[in-house]
């Protein structure tokens, strides 16, 4: 999972882009970069670290400019390096001519390489991001077509989940895959800038004049003139009838205060937790969510069927998405240091825990372990989501299908390692309720039906 940022025509390019960007930190922690356009060059800074390590005031001094585009990743196709970070750049004879960023990963991307280096292209990194842009700048530079229509070139023969935007010294294209697998909403500023990101909520804090999303297939061009849009049929570039927007999204990775996918965030997650109270009776003292994904759904489960609900875990903000790490002995480390619960708040209780999912089931296991500590009586665990079974190759940097707990194990066994004294899932059925068009949606990584592979 990535989040992108671009603005365009604004003197405080990179300034604003650095906020933008530190809106979507939850979206990538491992590096974060930026490029910036003067006019005349495009300036490149990338960095291991987060945005407010790497984008200081004095950093920004040297990335003047009006058109920014920038990034936070967290890694899944290539490793953590300053390699794969993004944006990715090109240089022509003239100089560093095109940046590009994007979220989501490609599913043919070794063949597309291979094509592109058995025509001289050459690759500095194992980043999809890197191979978008250099099948656009091949066919721009070599075949002499549109950036838009290089644009369209690409999506016919790439496969797979991009939300991107290319810069180039005058302009910048914003484009998305005919899938819409991953979210991207642009805007105005009140001054005339453009802007994009992968969620609203780091559009919000500029206070746009409007903001929408970008369609999939479509192509937005912002230049001097203005704005035109290449609204593409995404038929004609996709193999499903209809969207297929990552579940996920509404389910864990965006932030509650955006909109996306023409959807509030939090409401669905207050949905899902309304529908996993759906026929469940189990007698408990009080309703905890595991802070922060599934705060809403907590909460919507709590009213549905008038219990208390209390904030018994408390989350160290300053310590990263326990999902985002990349490591499993990092991951396994940031448990203990990312929740605690209260002192004196479980003893005798019997409790319903909410979560969003269960991937490994090792978080669980070793946050129902701290509440049983704690002094809880009974625990009854609900899962605002259906178990995962299948890998992601759209992004989602999820674990081979043999890691993921669901996939080997019945719902018993799962209740059984994690040591809870009952364990819920929401149903696929279910899940389709608390979104307004169900059709929309990818679920792969719960019944394996890819829409690309
Ligand atoms: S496979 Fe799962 S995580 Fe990946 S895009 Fe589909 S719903 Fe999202």
């Amino acid at each position: 999972m990535c989040g992108i940022f671009g603005i365009y025509n604004n003197t405080r390019a990179a300034e604003l882009a650095t906020l933008g960007l530190f809106a979507e930190q939850h979206r990538g922690q491992e590096s974060c970069g930026m490029a910036v356009n003067d006019g005349i060059t495009i300036k490149l800074r990338k960095k291991m670290g987060l945005v407010k390590e790497v984008f200081r005031p004095e950093k920004l001094i040297d990335l003047q400019g009006d058109i920014a585009i920038g990034h936070v990743r967290y890694p899944t196709r290539g490793g953590a390096s300053e390699y794969n970070a993004q944006p990715h750049l090109v240089e022509t004879l003239s100089g560093p001519s095109y940046a590009l960023t994007s979220n989501g990963d490609l599913v043919n991307y070794a063949e597309a390489r291979e094509v592109l280096e058995s025509k001289g292209v050459y690759f500095a990194s194992t980043n999809d991001g890197e191979l978008l842009l250099k099948y656009i700048v091949y066919e721009v530079e070599k075949r002499g077509t549109s950036i838009p229509e290089a644009i369209c070139r690409m999506m016919k023969y790439v496969k797979g989940a991009f939300s991107s935007v290319l810069a180039t010294k005058e302009e910048m294209f914003i484009f998305r895959d005919p899938y819409g697998f991953r979210p991207l909403t642009y805007g105005e500023l009140e001054n005339g800038s453009i802007v994009v990101a992968s969620e609203s909520c780091a559009l919000d804090i500029l206070f746009p004049r409007w903001q929408k999303e970008v369609l999939p297939a479509e192509i937005i061009t912002v230049s001097r003139n203005g704005i035109t849009t290449m609204k593409n049929d995404p038929m004609e570039y996709r193999s499903t009838a209809n969207d297929r927007h990552c579940i996920f999204e509404h389910i864990y990775f965006s932030r509650p205060d955006s909109y996306i996918f023409d959807e509030n965030v939090y409401l669905i997650r207050q949905r899902i937790g309304c529908l996993l109270a759906e026929d469940d009776d189990v007698k408990a003292d009080l309703v905890i969510p595991v802070p922060d994904s599934s705060n809403f759904m907590a909460m919507g489960y709590a009213k549905k069927r008038g219990l208390h609900f209390e904030l018994g875990l408390i989350r160290n903000h300053y310590v990263g998405r326990t999902f985002i790490k990349p490591e499993q002995t990092i991951r396994d480390e940031t448990v203990y240091q990312k929740f605690n619960p209260l002192p004196n708040f479980f003893q005798g209780k019997s409790i319903i825990l909410v979560d969003d999912s269960i991937v490994r089931g090792t978080t669980i296991r070793k946050i129902i372990k701290m509440i049983r500590n704690a002094g809880a009586g009974e625990i009854h665990l609900r899962i605002g989501s259906p178990p995962v079974k299948y890998s992601c190759y759209y992004g989602i940097d999820t674990p081979t299908s043999e890691e993921l707990i669901a996939n080997s194990k019945e719902i018993d066994e799962i209740r059984s390692y994690i040591n809870a004294d009952s364990l819920k899932y929401l149903s696929m059925e279910q899940l389709k309720r608390a979104v307004s068009k169900p059709e929309d949606y990818c679920y792969a990584c719960f019944n394996g039906d890819y829409p690309v592979r």
